[in-house]
């Protein structure tokens, strides 16, 4: 048992530096956190697997390369302070909970958020708050941010996610109608401005306007 458990470790940590994971920092946060806890039910033997997985309310827990790349794209340093939009199953900001000093994540979802909040809370992840909100307006109550971290598809980056964004700042979003394939990009806010990068071609669930119904 405790060997298999090892040996999935490393498969797992192998297939993200593969797949171009190889920020140290990123490798390392990711070996802490055991996306098996967040994946339940029937998908729960192929939480090791580099695939996104169904989970409540419709959603998809994203395929552990995309978080890392994701994570990577992001640049964070300790000190940070980071809104996720997205909250999801929890797997991503529990990985960005290793590397900065705050995580702020958002669902439109009341289910998945109390339910990330408990896993957040088991495993002793005291620097996460989940929050029930429509992470398209950003959270108003915590701006600015360091970093932010969309993981839904929107058409554009939003504007108030733009504008709770520091100088210095980076956002990493991915952008495209939701029912085609979309770009990764990433964001850096300036003194003068915003300079954006495509990063890589992904696939997200939308991000949808408003509060949902569970
Ligand atoms: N980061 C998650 C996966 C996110 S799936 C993980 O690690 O598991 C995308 C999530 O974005 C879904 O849970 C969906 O409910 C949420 N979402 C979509 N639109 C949103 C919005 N406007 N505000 C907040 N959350 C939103």
């Amino acid at each position: 048992m405790e060997h298999d458990a090892s040996e999935r470790k490393m498969r797992f940590l192998f297939q993200l530096r593969s797949r171009g994971v190889t920020d140290p920092r990123v490798l390392a946060a990711m070996e802490r956190i055991d996306r098996g806890a967040f994946v339940r039910g029937q998908f729960a033997d192929r939480a090791y697997d580099d695939m996104p997985l169904p989970i409540p309310c419709g959603q998809t827990i994203s395929q552990p390369s995309v978080v890392g790349l994701m994570t990577q794209a992001l640049e964070t340093g300790p000190r940070d302070t980071v809104l996720e939009v997205g909250t999801g199953s929890g797997y991503q900001a529990a990985v960005l909970s290793g590397l900065v000093r705050r995580v702020y994540t958002v669902d439109r979802h009341r289910r998945l958020v109390t339910e990330a909040q408990a896993l957040f809370d088991e495993l002793g992840l005291t620097n996460i708050t989940a929050q029930v909100a429509d992470g398209s307006r950003g959270l108003p109550d915590q701006a600015p941010f360091d970093r932010i971290l969309v993981t839904a598809a929107a058409e554009d980056p939003p504007g108030p996610l733009l504008a709770q964004l520091k100088i210095g700042g980076i956002m990493v979003v991915p952008v495209g109608q939701s029912d085609a394939v979309q770009t990764l990009i990433r964001v850096r806010r300036g003194e003068n401005g915003f300079d954006y990068d495509e990063l890589r071609q992904v696939r997200f669930v939308p991000l949808v306007e408003g509060l949902g119904q569970t």
